[in-house]
């Protein structure tokens, strides 16, 4: 399998070289030259032997092809339960996607892309992961680079936009992962990072590579998992269940329209967004327009302009058809409200946003089939949103406690390439 740019200038390259340099050389991002296309999978197996028998298509003559069921046992070694959150609504399921190390479903992206990477890289100049994070990325990138030799890792994240819990998970990691504060938004730090990548001397000078949701090696392993929970689904009840996916920069939100592109039994797909209106707006008016970010209590969806609408628009129309759904702050938080009363079940302000499209979906599309609305990151993650809303003390699962009692350590930066520069400069120095 060949891999192209959404761009088209860019030469067709395999596998590694696409997950190696994240962006591809003309600006764009990387996609199969083709769909892959697959015969039947058995949804009995377990996750990492789905993901191995799912992805294989994309590995297929690349270097990596031998070590995919290595990459997907490692990567997915956690449970992902379909949980039936209120069971006087046997129609909706939670996808739980949050009972990996840092508590949130980009541990699946983060464990894959960087089991790919310490397999590709040389000890002797290991890979540098440069990644901007409005949240859970740079937690779950920080643990999975956490004492690797062939692969380092360089996390950026904004200043003020992160909670208390996130901003300890982005700074606990020891050698070789480095968390630089950046003075800005999470727009900003996402320029930097492209701004580095586009740099060819210092991205060769420091061996940079990417882990945000640009990168192909994050796709495949959430297109795995959400099709692997459709095909369970599916083969229970005979229809194909609709997704409900929280989006932001619409990585996980894309790889469900792949997934399904690919033919995996998933039903209608409703991505939802925070206040962050542009694809709402994109979809009423069929006009893309980026907008600077918003601050919103479900931060790690705070983005203006979602890199991966650029992979969207190559789907065809057919492929890419999906509803969306926008909610304000006020109704996550009476929609945490009002599911933690009916049920006791607590959704964090992501997750909820999922619940609330639910709700929203019409008696007769509820009553079509059932739907999966994916709970990407664990409640305890936002405490100090969720827990004074609900009235209650939320538990850390075992993985998250083990975070609060790591030492942190972090740089700050100002919101310029050169300031990039220089921190990258002052880490070559000291290794
Ligand atoms: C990253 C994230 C999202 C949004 O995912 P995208 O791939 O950026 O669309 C939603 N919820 C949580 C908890 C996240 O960390």
């Amino acid at each position: 399998m060949k891999f192209v740019s959404t761009r088209g200038d860019s030469p067709a390259t395999g596998l590694s070289q696409a997950m190696r340099h994240g962006v591809a050389p003309d600006g764009g991002l990387y996609l199969p030259e083709s769909l892959p296309r697959l015969g039947a999978l058995d949804p009995a197996v377990s996750l990492a032997h789905w993901s191995t028998a799912m992805l294989a298509p994309f590995f297929e003559g690349d270097v990596l092809a031998a070590e995919l069921p290595d990459i997907c046992a490692e990567a997915f070694d956690f449970p992902t339960p379909l949980v039936a959150p209120d069971p006087s609504r046997p129609g909706l399921r939670a996808l739980e996607l949050f009972h990996g190390p840092t508590g949130a479903f980009k541990d699946f992206g983060a464990r894959f892309l960087l089991a790919c990477f310490d397999r590709i890289g040389d000890p002797a100049e290991p890979l540098n992961v440069l990644v901007a994070t409005s949240g859970d990325t740079g937690g779950a990138v920080g643990c999975a680079a956490e004492g690797r030799s062939a692969v380092s890792a360089t996390i950026l994240y904004p200043r003020g936009r992160v909670s208390a819990f996130q901003e300890r998970q982005l700074t606990c990691w020891a050698e070789p992962v480095r968390a630089l504060e950046v003075e800005g938004d999470f727009d900003d730090c996402q320029r930097l990072v492209k701004a580095a990548f586009a740099r060819a001397d210092l991205s060769r000078a420091h061996r940079l590579t990417s882990a945000n949701s640009i990168n192909i090696g994050r796709l495949m392993p959430q297109m795995a998992y959400l099709a692997a929970a459709a095909a369970r689904v599916h083969s229970e009840s005979g229809v194909k269940p609709g997704l409900i996916i929280p989006t932001g920069n619409l990585g996980h939100g894309f790889a469900a329209l792949y997934a399904r592109a690919m033919g995996m039994p998933i039903g209608p797909i409703v991505l939802v967004t925070n206040s962050n209106r542009t694809l709402a707006d994109w979809h009423r008016s069929g006009d893309y327009a980026a907008r600077a970010s918003v601050a919103t209590i479900a931060n790690a969806m705070d983005v203006g302009a979602p890199s991966n609408f650029e992979r969207l628009i190559q789907l065809d129309p057919d492929q890419r058809e999906v509803d969306i759904q926008m909610v304000d702050d006020d109704t996550i938080r009476s929609r945490v409200v009002e599911e933690y009363r009916a049920s006791g079940y607590i959704w964090c302000p992501h997750s909820a946003t999922a619940a609330e499209a639910y709700a929203r979906l019409s008696p007769e599309r509820r009553s079509e089939r059932p739907w999966v609305a994916c709970a990407t990151a664990h409640p305890y993650k936002f405490a100090d949103i969720v827990e004074p809303l609900i009235g209650a003390k939320i538990a850390p699962p075992p993985a998250l406690e083990a975070i609060l009692s790591r030492e942190t350590r972090s740089e700050a930066i100002p919101a310029t390439l050169q300031g990039l520069a220089s921190a990258l400069e002052r880490q070559t120095v000291l290794t």
